[in-house]
């Protein structure tokens, strides 16, 4: 299935000059939700992994539901301050300015083989800092796989050397 007609463009936000890529169309439609969950999920086949790492919100839409399809445990990261145990952090830029995120300092156990998951990959700053707090814990990132590259902020720079991939490319 194309996915590409289901995005939606919204131009100027959340700031002027910023084209979002709207993928709440994908999610609305029933066919477009099952194909993008199974165009991802066959990035993954034949890869030997133990956990999928994702960042809210929308690395959980696809990150559960891949877990759950290949029985693989699901590691949550979250903004600042959302997580109820001991955490560890990280702060980043991004496209839209700074952030920082946090996993459970417990998540992760040396010699853990991570996939990261998220929606969308722009200059590559939140797997980054994903791929930074994983590999402080001991874990390894296997891959990262996202629905749609916005290929010309060239995330994958700042991700060389780890296997990326993505369904839809702009
Ligand atoms: P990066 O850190 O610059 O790669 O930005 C990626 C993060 O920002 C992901 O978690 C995305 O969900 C979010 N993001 C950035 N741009 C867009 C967009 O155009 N559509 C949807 N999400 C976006």
């Amino acid at each position: 299935m194309d996915l590409k007609k289901l995005v939606r463009d919204i131009k100027d936000f959340p700031k002027e000059g910023i084209v979002f890529k709207d993928i709440t169309t994908i999610l609305k439609d029933p066919e477009g939700l099952c194909s993008s969950i199974e165009q991802m999920q066959a990035s993954l086949a034949g890869l030997e992994f133990d956990y999928i790492v994702g960042p809210e919100s929308r690395g959980f839409i696809y990150g559960v539901p891949l877990a759950y399809n290949m029985r693989k445990g699901f590691l949550p990261v979250r903004k600042e301050g959302k997580l109820p145990y001991r955490t560890k952090s990280k702060s980043y830029t991004l496209e839209y300015g700074t952030a920082t995120i946090e996993m459970h300092e417990d998540a992760i156990s040396p010699g853990d083989r991570v996939v990261i998951v998220d929606d969308l990959l722009a200059t590559g700053g939140t797997s980054r800092a994903m791929v930074e707090l994983i590999e402080e814990m001991g874990g390894t990132v296997e891959k990262l796989v996202y629905l749609i590259e916005l290929e010309f902020l060239e995330g994958r720079s700042i991700l060389e050397g780890y296997a990326v991939d993505a369904v839809m490319k702009y």
